[in-house]
């Protein structure tokens, strides 16, 4: 760990859990859904670099997205990503994938020397995706989504949110992501140290 470092924000999906297979596995438990799976997907990518005021904004954009040009609506839309998409991905990540050995240390060193840990997703369902990977969701100081804030990663007013919540300032912060674009910019913005999980 680097000099300095008082607080270290984790990205989730593919940093503390290798993501490898999972959207292979989210296909072949969904296939009876696949037009939804497909609408969900290109419905995130529509969302990239789009702000929202706040959550119910952001959603309410995404699943307006997701349900144009089908037979479903966006009521419709919500209850499949709320009660079949999210707990799905749970239970398979539970269930298939795998923790990083050097994230894992990573958070034990920092509970050690007294760090301040963070998670900062670009999906919901934090806790439970912790939960699942038996790491104990109460040792970390925050855990939120960026969509709770309006938008998704790289977003750098939410990463701005996040640093404020947190209290921490830049210098002193520690990022740690998989993705360069998302976890990596995020860092830049607010000033803070970067490391990315080899993947
Ligand atoms: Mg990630």
């Amino acid at each position: 760990m680097p000099n300095g470092v008082r607080t270290v924000v984790f990205d989730l999906d593919g940093t503390v859990y290798d993501k490898r297979g999972l959207a292979g596995r989210m296909v072949g438990k969904l296939w009876w859904c696949l037009p939804l799976l497909a609408a969900e997907r290109l419905a995130r990518r529509n969302m990239h670099y789009v702000q929202f005021a706040d959550e119910e904004e952001f959603f309410g954009y995404f699943f307006a997205t997701m349900s144009r040009g089908h037979w479903w609506g966006a009521g419709i839309a919500a209850e499949w990503y709320r009660h079949v998409y999210i707990p799905t991905m749970v239970r398979l990540i539970g269930k298939y994938q795998k923790t990083r050995p050097e994230v894992l240390a990573l958070m034990a060193e920092c509970r050690e020397r007294g760090i301040r840990m963070a998670v900062y997703s670009d999906y919901g369902a934090v806790a439970e995706k912790l939960e699942v990977l038996g790491i104990d969701p109460g040792q970390f100081e925050l855990l939120v989504s960026a969509p709770e804030l309006g938008a998704l990663k790289p977003c750098e007013p939410c990463v701005r949110r996040v640093m404020e919540m947190l209290g921490a300032e830049g210098e002193s912060t520690l990022f740690v992501g998989d993705r360069e674009d998302k976890d990596g910019a995020s860092a830049r913005a607010v000033g803070a140290k970067f490391w990315k999980v080899e993947s």
